[in-house]
C-alpha cells in the first residue's frame, strides 16, 4: 500500500469480502488501483475470478432466508449505526475517495455527507414497509398484499461517486431484507471495501453484503446473471454496459434497475436571474469535474441573454484552480484516466472543427496525471458530437433558442432523459417545463438535483427504476397478493 494512503486510517482490507470473511482471490491474483493525479500505484487489491464471484453469491443465497425474516427495526439499526460511522470517518473516507478518484477533498466530503444520508433515509424507511388490505369490489373476499425482499441482488457501481453509488443501492437493499454481491468499479474499489468494513462493524450479519473487486467485470456479471439464484441486478454506469446487462437478464427474466448515462439540457430563459443561473451552471457543470450523469451537457440559452451568460460563465470557469485533489484550494481535480482526457479533448476538437468558438480552456494540460481545463464553447453547431454524446468532463457548450417551444424541442432532442435544468422567474413557465421536459428529473432554478429523499432516475436511454425517495425501496421488494375469505 502506498504512503499516500497513510492518512486514510487503514479503512480497508484489499481483499474480497465473502460470507463475512476477508480473503484473497482464488489463485491469489491482484490488480492495481492508481491515483489519477499522477498515475502512481495506491494499492493492489484482490482480483476476483468467476469462481470467487460464485462463492460470493453462495454466501448471499445462504444468508437470504434468515436476513429476510429479521425484524425491520434490526435492519434499520444496522443502517443507522453505519450512517453514524461514515459521518464519524468523513475525513478519512474523503481522502480515500480523493486519492482513488481524483475529486478535491472538499467535494469528497460533500459526497460522504450525501452518501451517508442514504443510510439514514433507508434506516427510516426499513420500518415502514407495509402492504394493504381491501374488500374485493364485488364483496366475498378480502384482497391483501404483503411485501417481501426480492432476494439476492447483484449491485454494479461506477467510479465517479465511489461511496454514494454504493450506499444508494446497499441502503434500500438492506432495508428491504435483500442479501447482496457488490461489484464496484475497478478504478475505485477501495472506498467500497472501506464501506464493507463499516457495515461489518455496524453489525451486518455475515453473507448479507459480499464485495468482489475484479478486473473481469464482464465474465463475473455473465456468470452471476446466468445463475437462477440471483434475483435482481441493480446497475449504475454507461448505457452501453446497461444494455449488455439487460440482455443478460433476459434468459432468467431477472429484475433490473438501470441508472445510465445522461445528456442534461440546462435552459436559461430571458427572464432568468442571470447571476443565479451562472451560479447554478457552475454546480450543474463542475460538480465532480463534470464526471456526473446529471452533469449539464448542453447549455441552451435565450438569444437575448446568451452573450452575457456565456461571458460570465467563461470568467467563472477560467478562474477555477485545477490540480491534485488533496492540495489546498484546488477546485478541479484530474479526470479518471487517459481515455477520459482523450475523449473529452476529441469532443471539443470536433465542435471547434465544426465552427464552435472557445471562450475558455480547450487546451490539453501536459504532464503526469489526467487533467483537462474547464472549457466554455459558444456557437456550437447542432451537428457537433458533444450535442448528442455525454461529455463527462469540464466542458460547457452554449447554444441559443428564441422561444419556449424551441427550447423544449432542443432539450428533448436527445436519446437520454435523466436530468434537466431550467432558469426562469415565470412560475407558469416553470410548471409547463416540469410537464414538458422528457427527463426523469427537472431542476427549476437550481443546479443540484441529488437528494436521498427524492426519486433519482431517468427515462429513455437513461434507464429505468428509481433510487432514493419512497420509490427507492420498492426496487428491492416483491408484492405477494393473498386472497382471504370475507369471513
Ligand atoms: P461503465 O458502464 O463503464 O462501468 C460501470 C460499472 O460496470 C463498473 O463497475 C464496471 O466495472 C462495470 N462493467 C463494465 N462492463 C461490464 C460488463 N460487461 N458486465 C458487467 N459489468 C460491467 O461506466 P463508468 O465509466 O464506470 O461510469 C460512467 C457512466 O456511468 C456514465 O455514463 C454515467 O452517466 C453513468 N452514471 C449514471 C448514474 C445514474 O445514476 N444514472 C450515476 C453515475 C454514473
Amino acid at each position: 500500500m502506498s504512503d499516500a494512503l497513510r492518512g486514510t486510517g487503514a479503512l480497508f482490507t484489499p481483499q474480497l469480502f465473502v460470507g463475512g470473511a476477508w480473503r484473497d482471490a482464488a489463485g491469489g491474483r491482484t490488480f492495481a488501483v492508481t491515483d489519477p493525479a499522477d498515475g502512481s500505484e495506491l494499492a493492489q487489491v484482490a482480483d476476483a475470478t468467476v469462481e470467487d464471484a460464485r462463492a460470493a453469491l453462495d454466501a448471499a443465497v445462504a444468508a437470504q432466508e434468515e436476513w429476510g425474516r429479521t425484524a425491520p427495526r434490526e435492519r434499520s439499526e444496522v443502517l443507522r449505526r453505519a450512517f453514524e460511522a461514515i459521518v464519524a470517518r468523513t475525513d478519512e473516507l474523503a481522502l480515500l475517495m480523493s486519492l482513488e478518484m481524483g475529486k478535491p477533498v472538499a467535494e469528497a466530503k460533500g459526497e460522504v455527507a450525501y452518501g451517508a444520508e442514504f443510510f439514514r433515509w433507508f434506516a427510516e424507511e426499513a420500518v415502514r414497509i407495509a402492504g394493504r388490505w381491501m374488500p374485493a369490489p364485488a364483496g366475498g373476499s378480502r384482497l391483501v398484499t404483503i411485501k417481501k425482499p426480492v432476494g439476492p441482488v447483484l449491485l454494479v457501481t461506477p467510479w465517479n461517486f465511489p461511496l454514494a453509488m454504493g450506499t444508494r443501492k446497499i441502503g434500500p437493499a438492506v432495508a428491504a431484507g435483500c442479501t447482496m454481491v457488490l461489484k464496484p468499479a475497478e478504478q475505485t474499489p477501495l472506498t467500497s471495501l472501506a464501506l464493507a468494513r463499516i457495515m461489518q462493524e455496524a453489525g451486518l450479519p455475515d453473507g448479507v453484503l459480499n464485495v468482489v473487486t475484479t478486473s473481469e467485470a464482464p465474465a463475473v456479471s455473465e456468470a452471476l446473471q446466468a445463475d437462477a439464484r440471483l434475483r435482481k441486478v441493480s446497475f449504475t454506469g454507461s448505457t452501453e454496459v446497461g444494455r449488455i446487462l439487460v440482455r443478460q437478464s433476459a434468459d432468467r427474466l431477472q429484475r433490473v434497475s438501470m441508472e445510465l448515462g445522461g445528456n442534461a439540457p440546462f435552459l436559461v430563459f430571458d427572464d432568468a436571474d442571470l447571476d443565479a443561473a451562472v451560479e447554478g451552471a457552475m454546480v450543474a457543470k463542475m460538480r465532480n469535474m463534470g464526471e456526473a450523469c446529471t452533469s449539464a451537457n448542453r447549455f441552451l440559452v435565450h438569444a437575448a441573454v446568451a452573450d452575457d451568460f456565456a461571458a460570465r460563465l467563461a470568467e467563472r470557469m477560467s478562474s477555477l484552480v485545477v490540480g491534485r485533489g488533496q492540495d489546498d484550494g484546488v477546485q478541479v481535480g484530474p479526470l479518471i484516466d487517459d481515455d477520459a482526457v482523450r475523449s473529452v479533448g476529441e469532443l471539443v476538437e470536433d465542435a471547434v472543427a465544426g465552427g464552435a468558438r472557445v471562450l475558455a480552456g480547450a487546451t490539453r494540460i501536459d504532464g503526469p496525471g489526467h487533467f483537462y481545463p474547464p472549457t466554455v464553447l459558444v456557437d456550437v453547431p447542432a451537428s457537433a458530437r458533444l450535442a448528442a454524446e455525454e461529455i463527462f468532463g469540464p466542458v460547457a457548450p452554449v447554444t441559443t433558442f428564441t422561444d419556449e417551444d424551441e427550447a423544449v424541442r432542443l432539450a428533448n432532442d436527445t436519446d437520454y432523459g435523466l436530468a434537466s435544468y431550467a432558469y426562469t422567474r415565470d412560475l407558469a413557465r416553470a410548471l409547463r417545463l416540469a410537464e414538458r421536459l422528457d427527463h426523469g428529473m427537472v431542476g427549476i432554478n437550481t443546479g443540484l438535483l441529488s437528494n436521498p429523499a427524492a426519486p433519482f432516475g431517468g427515462v429513455k436511454a437513461s434507464g429505468f427504476g428509481r433510487e432514493g425517495g419512497f420509490e427507492g425501496i420498492e426496487e428491492y421488494l416483491e408484492t405477494t397478493y393473498v386472497s382471504l375469505p370475507a369471513g
